[in-house]
């Protein structure tokens, strides 16, 4: 097997979200991430910075319940400051984390999904949905920039 990074290889960015880490989610959710036979190319805890949550959620600036998401990611709402952030690499891995991970609003979520089996909506009106995935090539390349340093991915 190659461990190059092919031409038609994708990489996304996935955080596990304070709530995933307080709820002791992690196992369970890169148990069904491996449903997707990607390959994990990076891997980091973080502790947020108010900077780093802003720029990461900078398209949602304006939106009423944007100061609640920087704190929630900052893991202000849930006591658990810090996150999981992983790269995974392979076919068309943006597509298939986002399958796995599931629609934004834990409501629509398929009820398998990650976000269908372990979001909720808070009554401030964000949706907790415990993990984060890239939804494009662009915003990928973005995310994974933001998050890791170059020499920080390994494939
Ligand atoms: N979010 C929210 N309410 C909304 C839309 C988004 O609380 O009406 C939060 C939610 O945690 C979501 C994050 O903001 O995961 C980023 O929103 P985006 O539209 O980028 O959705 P995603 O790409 O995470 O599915
Ligand atoms: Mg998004």
């Amino acid at each position: 097997m190659s461990n190059k990074k092919g031409l038609s290889d994708q990489q996304t960015l996935v955080l596990i979200k304070p709530d995933g880490l307080k709820k002791s989610l992690t196992g369970n959710i890169l148990t069904r991430l491996s449903e997707t036979k990607l390959n994990i190319v990076g891997t980091r805890v973080v502790k947020v910075s108010r900077k780093l949550a802003e720029e990461h959620y900078k398209h949602l600036k304006g939106k009423p319940f944007y100061p609640e998401l920087i704190k929630y990611l900052q893991g202000k709402i849930h006591k658990k400051e810090k996150i999981l952030a992983l790269v995974y690499q392979g076919k068309n891995a943006i597509k298939k984390v986002r399958q796995i991970a599931g629609a934004t609003n834990p409501e629509e979520a398929g009820p398998t999904t990650i976000r269908g089996s372990y979001g909720r909506i808070t009554t401030k009106g964000v949706y907790e949905n415990v993990i984060h995935a890239s939804s494009n090539e662009e915003e990928a390349k973005r995310e994974i920039k933001l998050w890791f340093k170059p020499n920080e991915i390994i494939y």
